[in-house]
């Protein structure tokens, strides 16, 4: 349906791997990235980003920065 990329993938696909699409957003993204070669990378590269940044949080959540945690925490 959707064959257009969407206009700025990377923080939408940063969006997808935290959780933060609407179920309809993040099927419309689902449905095109899984066509598309450059969409499937743009994702796989946001999830190893989440992926690094989430275990950043869980040691930084002893520390200092406890504000950051808590608005980060689902
Ligand atoms: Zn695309």
């Amino acid at each position: 349906m959707n064959r257009e990329c969407p206009v700025d993938i990377g923080p939408l696909a940063e969006s997808y791997h935290l959780g933060l699409l609407s179920p309809e957003q993040a099927a419309a993204l689902e449905e095109h990235y899984l066509g598309c070669p450059r969409c499937t990378a743009e994702i796989e590269r946001a999830e190893t980003y989440v992926r690094a940044m989430r275990a950043a949080g869980r040691r930084i959540r002893t520390q200092e920065r406890r504000d950051f945690t808590t608005a980060h925490s689902a």
